[in-house]
C-alpha cells in the first residue's frame, strides 16, 4: 500500500502539537532554530530538549498509523539502499531497503517530511510507502551500509557523475546543495563522535581532500572528497565557527549536538600549499564521572589514589597522551573530596562537566590574559584544592611547583605518554631538586586502547609476528577480526583503560634530592602501561598489534 499521500497532508509539528507534547509556542521556537541550523524538525526539537525520540515515535505511528520497526542490516537490500548518497540519507535520516515492482519502502526517522519523500521519488521515479524507525536505528544502518563500499566509487560519482542522464544530475545537485546547507560538518562530527575519534584531520591535497579521524591515537583515512567542494567546506566551517562567536586568526571553537550529546569542537587552521590544513578536536561533555573505585584500576591503585587526594598539600599529575579522557579520571579523583569543607577551584581550557560546589573557570571564554596571569587568579582565590587541566607554559607550571609548596593540593594534567617522560619533562623545566621530591605526591599516566571485538575476533600464532616472538609466550593470540554487525563492522568493541602509577617511596626521594639529571628516576616499583597492556594482549583483550603500538 502506498501510504506516502496520506501521509502527506501532516505536519510533524503539528502532530506533536495535536498530542499535548509541545506547545504551540515550543513548536514556533524549534521552526526558527531549525531554519538557522538547518537541521531537521524531529531532531531540532529532541536537541532542544523538548520531546524525547520515543515521544516523536509513539505520536507519529499513532496519527499516521504506519508501522514503526526497528531494523537489522540483513534486512536492508543494499543495492536499493546505495541507490541514495550517504549524504542525503544521513541528512534526511531515512533508508530505502526494499523495492518491490516500481514501490520503493522508505524508513524515516520522520515520515511527515515531505522535501526528503519528493527528493527520493523524484531521484528514484518509485512509489513511495514509508515506515517509521527512531534516528539512531536508521543512522547506524546507513553507516553499515555504507561501512563496506569502497569510498572511490564516490569519488568518482561527485567528481565526473559516471553516467549522464537525470538521475545522477538530480543526485550530484542534492550532494552539492548539501554541501552548501553544512551537512558536511555535521555529518563529519557525526561519524567521528560514533567512531569514538579525538580528532578529525582534513588534509587538502592536489586533487583529493583527505578525511582522517585519529582513533586512540591511530589515524584511519575514513574517505576523500574531490578538491572541487573544498571551497565549499572551507565556507561552512568559517560559518559555523562564526556563529559559535569564537573566531580567532588560527581557528575557533563550536558546539554540536550529536545523538543528545554535546560535544565541543576546537578548530586549527595551518596554511598549506593545496590550501588550509584543518584539525578539529572533539571534546565531549561528561554525563557522570564514576567513582575511583569504579574506574576498573587495581585496588592498589585505587588506594594510593584515594590517599593522595587525602593529603592537604602536594601535586599529582595526570596524564595522558592528547588528555584524551583524562578530564574523566580528574573529576573522579575529586569525587573523593568533600567540598563542604574545602574550597575546590578548578581550571580547564573547557568546561566539559559541572560540578555543583566548585569553582569552574574555564580558560578557553576567560577573554583576558595568559595561563600565567589566569593561574595567577585561581590561586588567587585560596583554594585548598586546585584541578588544572589547560596548556599551561613552563612558566607556569614552575609557578604550579611554588603554589604546591604552599599547602594546597594541585591536580595538574599533563599531556605525556607515561611516568617517564612526565618525570623528564619537570626535570627539564629546571625546577629546583627539593621542589619535586618535597611536593611530587604521584603520577597516574592513562590511555584508552579499543578492544577487539569478542565475536569476530581472529586467531593468529606468533609464527605470525615474529618480531614479537620474545614478547609473547602463548602461542595463540589475537588480532582485528573482519568486522561483524555486534562491532558495527570496525573489529572493535568497547574500550579498555592502560594506565601506570608512580608514587616515589622515600628513597626515591632522596635519590631525587641528591642526584642530577633525569638519571635518578628508575621505573622500577610500579607495573608500566606497556606490561598492563602485553597482559591484555595475552587475554585476547587487545590485539597482538597494540604491544607495538604502545
Ligand atoms: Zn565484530
Amino acid at each position: 500500500m502506498n501510504n506516502a499521500e496520506i501521509i502527506k497532508k501532516m505536519k510533524l509539528g503539528d502532530i506533536l502539537v495535536k498530542y499535548g507534547l509541545i506547545s504551540q509556542e515550543q513548536l514556533e521556537t524549534a521552526l526558527e532554530a531549525q531554519k538557522e541550523f538547518k537541521t531537521r524538525l524531529g531532531r531540532t526539537l529532541v536537541q532542544l530538549g523538548y520531546v524525547t525520540e520515543d515521544d516523536i515515535n509513539w505520536a507519529l505511528s499513532n496519527q499516521l498509523d504506519i508501522s514503526y520497526v526497528h531494523l537489522t542490516i540483513n534486512m536492508v537490500d543494499l543495492t536499493v539502499a546505495r541507490s541514495v548518497p550517504r549524504e542525503v540519507l544521513e541528512f534526511y535520516q531515512m533508508i530505502p531497503i526494499a523495492k518491490i515492482g516500481n514501490e520503493l519502502t522508505l524508513v524515516m526517522a520522520d515520515p511527515t517530511d515531505n522535501q526528503a519523500i519528493e527528493t527520493v521519488k523524484n531521484t528514484t521515479r518509485a512509489e513511495i510507502s514509508v515506515s517509521l524507525s527512531s534516528s539512531s536505528n536508521i543512522l547506524s544502518l546507513i553507516r553499515q551500509v555504507f561501512k563496506e563500499e569502497s569510498s572511490h566509487e564516490f569519488q568518482h560519482s561527485d567528481m565526473e557523475g559516471i553516467k549522464s542522464g537525470d538521475y545522477k544530475k538530480e543526485i550530484k545537485r542534492l550532494v552539492t546543495r548539501d554541501f552548501d546547507s553544512g551537512i558536511f560538518v555535521y555529518t563529519v562530527v557525526f561519524r567521528a563522535f560514533e567512531a569514538n575519534a579525538s580528532e578529525i584531520h582534513l588534509e587538502p591535497a592536489e586533487d583529493l581532500l583527505k578525511v582522517r579521524y585519529k582513533i586512540d591515537g591511530i589515524y584511519y583515512e575514513y574517505f576523500s572528497k574531490p578538491m572541487s567542494l573544498y571551497p565549499s567546506i572551507m565556507s561552512q566551517l568559517e560559518a559555523i565557527i562564526k556563529a559559535g562567536n569564537t573566531s580567532g586568526d588560527t581557528g575557533g571553537t563550536f558546539s554540536i549536538k550529536v545523538m543528545d550529546q554535546a560535544i565541543r569542537v576546537k578548530v586549527h587552521f595551518a596554511p598549506t600549499i593545496y590550501g588550509q590544513s584543518v584539525v578539529l578536536i572533539l571534546i565531549p561533555f561528561i554525563k557522570d564521572p564514576v567513582k575511583l573505585s569504579d574506574m576498573k584500576i587495581d585496588e592498589r591503585v585505587t588506594l594510593e589514589l584515594a590517599r593522595a587526594m587525602k593529603k592537604n598539600s602536594g601535586l599529582i599529575i595526570v596524564s595522558s597522551p592528547g588528555k584524551s579522557d583524562i578530564t574523566r579520571t580528574l573529576y573522579s579523583m575529586l569525587r573523593e573530596v568533600s567540598f563542604s569543607d574545602k574550597k575546590v577551584v578548578t581550571l580547564e581550557d573547557f568546561v566539559t562537566f559541572r560540578r555543583e560546589g566548585f569553582i569552574q573557570m574555564e580558560y578557553s571564554s576567560i577573554g583576558a590574559g595568559d595561563d600565567y596571569e589566569v593561574l595567577k587568579m585561581a590561586t588567587g582565590q585560596n583554594p585548598d584544592i586546585l584541578m588544572l587541566n589547560l596548556d599551561l607554559s613552563q612558566e607556569s607550571v614552575r609557578m604550579v611547583f611554588n603554589v604546591a609548596l604552599t599547602g594546597k593540593l594541585i591536580l595538574l594534567a599533563l599531556p605525556f605518554q607515561n611516568v617517564y617522560t612526565c618525570f623528564c619533562y619537570l626535570t627539564s623545566l629546571g625546577i629546583e631538586p627539593f621542589s619535586i621530591a618535597g611536593v611530587l605526591q604521584g603520577i597516574f599516566s592513562q590511555r584508552l586502547s579499543r578492544a577487539l571485538c569478542f565475536n569476530c575476533k581472529q586467531s593468529v600464532t606468533v609464527a605470525d609476528f615474529p618480531f614479537l616472538a620474545d614478547q609473547l609466550s602463548h602461542n595463540v593470540c589475537y588480532e582485528k577480526g573482519k568486522g561483524c554487525a555486534e562491532c558495527n563492522f570496525s573489529g572493535y568493541l568497547g574500550q579498555t583503560l592502560l594506565y601506570e602509577y608512580y608514587l616515589p617511596s622515600r628513597e626515591d626521594r632522596m635519590k631525587i634530592l641528591t642526584s642530577e639529571g633525569t638519571d635518578i628516576f628508575v621505573p622500577s616499583n610500579y607495573k608500566t602501561i606497556k606490561e598492563r597492556c602485553r597482559e591484555k594482549v595475552l587475554d585476547g583483550i587487545l590485539p597482538v598489534s597494540e604491544i607495538i603500538n604502545i
